[in-house]
């Protein structure tokens, strides 16, 4: 039998541990994983050169058409992340109407029609109505994730509706029951946080440490704790996203010794960027926001030791910032193209951080929150043939072509992904995307 497409020659890793051989694709999917001289005749045979061949990221946290029109950045961005070794985003949508029924119909038919990599969804929590339209979303979506804002004064400029404890309580007590149902949580107290940026405001200051200071580490802190009780109470799995204090992985393992179903999420920007870096301005606002070395250090204990349980690079295009006030500059950068350069050069190369916990990070433990796994986020036969092909050695800068902000221009970093395959199609290759606009399939569906 002739398969479509064998990779052969490979150090090939998942989240179990790794092997040097190659996998076999036909359909779209792996039909087979073994060393070189066991898979089957192809009518294409990549030879990897002994690189790295591993899952394709699923980047489980982005934003996309929130300021640009929703099908551009569905190009756009899953081009860009395409050419990161991404190949399945999920996007943290927000709708502001009455129903996420209409809203989904709309987002998964035009994101068919334009991403390039598969792509699903988690659904804001912005009015009582989503509450109680829950299992009805769950049923016509198959999105069973929902998430609930804190930090966010009512009248923000990206024009997200805050929480309540009581949303919280109520959204949880209707996921509880939903099997793969998860509620995440963007942890920062409204209130403590809306109180001080009025007094540092006040200052003048128009420096990025001003913004840090101004939703202090302790705010996010008090928020993760109250969830827990939360979680605790109602029996709802809970996940912490973009956690950027140290004491959020602690945090999470105590809880998790107790029963509590809690994951912790944090950024590439939290583990490599503080906010008193030099060369860093206003445009460098993220919410929350970036902290100081200390915080950091935290976030990369939680990754060398298991509390911090997947990453997501919180991508979003915003247009071009102004640098004008700090207090008015929409916070976010993008990060698609390097996330996964960021962590081999200081994961990998610095930390030694092992390449199957890397996997696990970056796919597998997003799969399984996500109710993806095993058919993204793992090597299994009759997987999803999501890969990406990784050269450690290769050192190149940071290039910022594309829309949003990026604050690691002109950074070089060793090991890159240098090839990028989604269902068995060579999506990225010599430094060009390859995928068309439009071949994407959305992975959150009704059952
Ligand atoms: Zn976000």
């Amino acid at each position: 039998m002739k398969v479509e497409l064998v990779i052969k020659h490979a150090r090939v890793v998942d989240a179990t541990g790794e092997f040097d051989g190659g996998v076999a694709i036909q359909g779209g999917r792996i039909v087979m994983t073994g060393t070189s001289d066991a898979l089957p005749e192809a009518r294409r045979v990549i030879d990897a050169g002994g690189r790295v061949l591993m899952p394709g990221l699923i980047d489980p946290h982005c934003h996309l058409g929130v300021k640009y029109p929703y099908p551009e950045d569905m190009q756009t961005e899953t081009k860009a992340a395409a050419s990161g070794g991404i190949t399945t985003v999920l996007l943290y949508a927000r709708n502001t109407k009455e129903s996420y029924l209409p809203f989904y119909d709309e987002r998964r038919a035009l994101g068919e029609a334009n991403a390039v990599i598969d792509f699903g969804f988690h659904f804001g929590i912005q009015r009582e109505e989503h509450i109680h339209e829950i299992p009805k979303i769950v049923a016509h979506t198959g999105v069973k994730s929902f998430k609930l804002y804190f930090g966010y004064e009512p009248d923000n400029p990206i024009g997200i509706v805050p929480a309540t404890d009581g949303w919280v309580y109520a959204a949880m007590r209707q996921v509880k029951p939903i099997s793969g149902g998860v509620v995440s949580v963007h942890c920062e107290n409204t209130a403590i946080a809306a109180w001080i940026k009025k007094e540092i405001q006040a200052t003048g200051r128009q420096d990025l440490g001003a913004y840090t200071e101004s939703r202090p580490a302790f705010c996010e802190v008090e928020t993760i704790r109250r969830m827990l009780f939360l979680a605790e109470r109602t029996g709802c799995p809970l996940h912490l996203v973009h956690t950027s204090v140290g004491m959020g992985p602690v945090l999470a393992a105590e809880a998790r010794a107790r029963g509590i179903d809690v994951t912790v999420e944090t950024c590439p920007h939290y583990l490599t960027r503080t906010a008193y870096d030099p060369d860093l301005d206003m445009k460098a606002k993220i919410s929350p926001p970036l902290r100081d070395a200390t915080e950091q250090a935290g976030l990369w204990e939680g990754v060398a030791n298991g509390g911090v349980w997947s990453l997501g690079s919180d991508h979003v295009p915003f247009l071009p910032k102004k640098g004008e006030d700090l207090w008015a500059e929409l916070p976010g950068v993008v990060s698609f193209p390097w996330e996964l350069a960021l962590l081999l050069h200081f994961g990998v190369h610095q930390r030694g951080l092992p390449l199957p916990r890397l996997v696990e990070l970056t796919s597998a433990h997003a799969a399984q929150r996500f109710g993806l796994w095993p058919k993204k986020g793992s090597l299994r036969a009759g997987a999803d043939a999501d890969l990406v092909l990784v050269d450690l050695d290769e050192t190149r800068e940071v290039e910022h072509t594309g829309k949003g902000t990026c604050i690691y221009t002109g950074w070089k970093l060793k090991g890159w992904p240098v090839m990028t395959i989604s269902r068995g199609e060579v999506v990225y290759e010599d430094g060009e995307v390859t995928g068309a606009a439009g071949r994407a399939r959305c992975v959150t569906v009704p059952a």
